[in-house]
């Protein structure tokens, strides 16, 4: 499993119900078809509801991934091999997230990333940057369009509407992203998904990440960028306590 040749995915271990589990195991599935891994969803699924039923952790999520398994000779084609298939549960809080400090950077990565793949050089020396100034985060443009941050999606406000950048072949469709705008959609709250560039943050009110891990959790400040942003944000309220509302009370 050489050349970063895998997959992977996080599955929150409490409280966000079977809905939320079927999506992370259909987004498995969507990683292991296109990167052609052969593996048995249904052996994912079995144990990844084994570590789940063995967890001992009120709160916390299952890390998965899944490598092509072992090469008999150094080689850049695929060859007949056993999948390989590693996981393990992590004690974690979702309730303790800070509004997050983020560094707007250049998106190095490669051009497929709605796959969950292991390939994760670009968000990692992009982030390790920003961490060594301050920050917990990274906003990411690929030539000025918006796409997501290191390990998030993005959303932002502006004149009182929600936006978030389209689904494309430069983002991955996170199962949280979906989620929101599901709650979005129920809220009646004004909401576009398209194609936006580093201005509209300039001019943004609020912006916020999601993921699994994270939630969905404000932004303070990006500290290489001059914007407008409020961390009293209504609609990030309203989105938030109905978040936590339905998937974890
Ligand atoms: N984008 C990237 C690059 C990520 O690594 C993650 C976290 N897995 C997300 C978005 C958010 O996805 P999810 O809501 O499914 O955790």
């Amino acid at each position: 499993f050489q050349a970063e040749d895998g997959i992977r995915d996080s599955v929150a271990s409490r409280g966000l119900g079977d809905v939320y589990k079927r999506q992370h195991l259909d987004r498995l599935k969507y990683s292991l078809n296109e990167t052609k891994i052969s593996c048995s969803i249904e052996d994912c699924k079995t144990e990844i509801e084994k570590l789940l039923s063995e967890s001992k952790s009120e709160d916390g999520y299952i890390y998965y991934q899944v490598s092509r398994g072992v090469d008999s000779k150094r080689s850049h084609f695929f060859e007949e091999s056993d999948c390989e298939r590693f996981g393990f549960v992590e004690e974690f809080s979702f309730s303790s997230q800070t509004p997050l400090r983020v560094m707007l950077v250049d998106d190095i990565r490669w051009q497929r990333c709605d796959i969950k793949s292991t390939s994760l050089l670009g968000n990692v020396l992009q982030m390790n940057d920003a961490k060594s100034m301050g920050c917990n985060e990274i906003l990411m443009h690929k030539n000025g369009e918006l796409t997501e941050g290191g390990a998030s999606n993005i959303f932002f406000v502006k004149d009182k509407t929600i936006y978030t950048p389209e689904l494309s072949s430069n983002i991955l469709p996170g199962i949280t992203r979906h989620q929101v705008i599901k709650i979005i959609k129920d809220k009646k709250l004004d909401f576009q998904e398209g194609s936006y560039g580093i201005n509209d943050l300039n001019e943004a009110s609020s912006i916020w990440f999601t993921s699994t891990t994270k939630g969905i959790v404000g932004v303070e400040e990006i500290v290489n960028l001059e914007t407008k942003i409020n961390p009293e944000c209504e609609l990030l309220e309203i989105c938030k306590d109905a978040f936590v509302k339905k998937y974890f009370s």
